[in-house]
């Protein structure tokens, strides 16, 4: 069996492939798979306040799935650690063709705070070229948000706002 690490990289060279501008097939909603692969935890609260009345995530042409094998879309949290690599691998593998890759928050794109060191890999940035990524430390929900629906409306993430919650609070 392979190291963990090296599933990954072979899983993620997939990813070249990857079409950062999913239109929503079929006129049904966009299935999204979350992952958190190791962080404060920061931007999966944020993830997890989508989908209430403030935030309406299902309402915006968008489902979670329970299983990576009915998602189009990942939702990856976090920095990628040596221990969470070969989960995040399996997950990819179980996706049907089409599904596309996106980076919530500044670890799960570069590794954040943790950087690449004895226990992480670093961000999805380090193991592909190709992806989408929401920046933030953590987004703000109406950023993600905001950013998940000009994807599927074929709009580019590096319009979103970098503005975090954090920055966000500190002006209220
Ligand atoms: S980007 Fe910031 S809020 Fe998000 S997981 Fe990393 S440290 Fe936490």
């Amino acid at each position: 069996m392979q190291p963990a690490p090296l599933t990954m990289l072979l899983a993620f060279l997939d990813v070249q492939k990857w079409r950062p501008h999913s239109k929503r097939r079929g006129g049904r909603d966009i299935r999204l798979f979350t992952l958190e692969t190791g962080s404060c935890e920061g931007c999966a609260m944020e993830l997890i306040t989508l989908g209430g009345s403030a935030y309406p995530l299902e309402g915006s042409g968008f489902e979670r799935v329970q299983h990576p094998q009915d998602a189009d879309w990942l939702l990856v949290t976090g920095a990628v650690t040596r221990s969470s690599a070969g989960g995040l691998a399996s997950v990819w593998e179980a996706m049907p063709p089409g599904r596309s890759l996106i980076a919530i928050g500044d670890c799960a794109y570069n590794g954040g705070l943790w950087g690449s060191n004895y226990t992480t890999l670093g961000g999805i940035a380090a193991l592909s070229r190709v992806y989408s990524t929401i920046p933030g430390c953590p987004p703000s929900p109406e950023a993600i948000l905001h950013a998940l629906v000009e994807l599927a409306e074929g709009g580019s993430s590096s319009t979103v706002s970098q503005e975090s919650s954090a920055s966000r609070r500190s002006r209220q």
